[in-house]
């Protein structure tokens, strides 16, 4: 099995998960860096992925989708008008993408995509069993039980990530995975600035998903002239049109990103040996290397 990693989810469980008292010889916080590792220890101790992909955010926030939505993860933008991380986050993340491949741990990213998108790509490109690694919602649309696709769920902590597959997202979401992007356009979603449709709750957007398939047949539905729709809600999609053109587009997963090969295969010895080291040594995360190691291993 392939196991894609959104490192970015993994790194923050991390940040979170950890107390701020963890810090490096140096007195840096490093509870990040050791958490990450850590947390591939478990997920590769749980899962036995037999290959591994880090894939990162080359760019958080591409203007090809903000084009689309203006206010796309707008809450997130901080007054540089960078990615607004918490303190001591972004010199760990540093220390993370020099690690992984000096570890021989294979990244993937690019410069117009967000993980999500190279997630896609790399899933897209393999005929075998997919774990996705995430705590990114968006991913759920991955899910495929005919192509042996799940989503390993980050929301509740690394060591509680939860395994689902169609059944699971259905269960959670009301709606299958091919319809989640079309759930989450019509209820929105405040994290990532979609406003959804008015008046259209998650019950509502499961319903309109569940009895006229996707929003292709909702504003299909909705402009019929004979429509068992409710008047308001005829109106609420019609004047919506232009929105769920565009979120369609941000929130569906771009699967054919530009990508150079990328050998998945796992690490037996490090990349880099002495930069390992000597980063290890800098951050103090000799221990969860060795784990990390040690569970590849297994
Ligand atoms: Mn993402
Ligand atoms: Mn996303």
């Amino acid at each position: 099995m392939l196991m894609l990693i959104d490192a970015a989810s993994l790194w923050y469980r991390a940040y979170y998960a950890l107390p701020s008292s963890i810090k490096s010889p140096g007195g840096a916080r490093s509870g990040a860096v050791r958490g990450f590792f850590d947390g591939l220890a478990v997920l590769s101790k749980r899962f036995s992925p037999t290959g591994m992909v880090c894939c990162l955010e080359g760019n958080w926030r591409p203007s090809w989708r903000t084009d689309l939505i203006g206010e796309y993860k707008a809450a997130r933008v901080a007054e540089d008008g960078t990615e607004d991380t918490p303190e001591g986050l972004d010199e760990q993340v540093d220390a993370i993408e020099r690690l992984l491949p000096a570890l021989g741990v294979a990244t993937a990213s690019h410069p117009d995509f967000e993980a999500d998108d190279v997630i896609a790509t790399l899933a897209a490109r393999t005929a075998e069993p997919v774990a996705i690694v995430t705590g990114d919602r968006d991913l759920f649309q991955l899910v495929d039980d005919e192509r042996a696709r799940t989503v390993v769920y980050l929301a509740r902590g690394i060591s509680k990530a939860e395994l689902f597959d169609a059944e699971a997202v259905t269960a959670k979401f009301g709606v299958s995975p091919e319809h989640y992007v079309d759930f989450a356009v019509l209820r929105g979603d405040p994290s990532d600035g979609l406003p959804g449709v008015k008046g259209v709750g998650a019950k509502t957007a499961v319903t309109l998903v569940n009895t006229y398939g996707g929003v292709a047949g909702i504003r299909a539905a909705a402009a019929a002239e004979a429509s068992e729709m409710p008047a308001r809600q005829r109106q609420a999609i019609g004047e919506a049109g232009d929105y769920l053109e565009r979120a369609l587009k941000v929130s569906t997963v771009v699967d054919d990103v530009e990508l150079p090969l990328v050998d998945s295969a796992l690490p037996t010895a490090p990349a880099d040996p002495g930069e390992v080291a000597a980063l290890a040594g800098q951050w103090g995360v000799e221990s969860a290397l060795r784990r990390f190691d040690e569970a590849l291993a297994a």
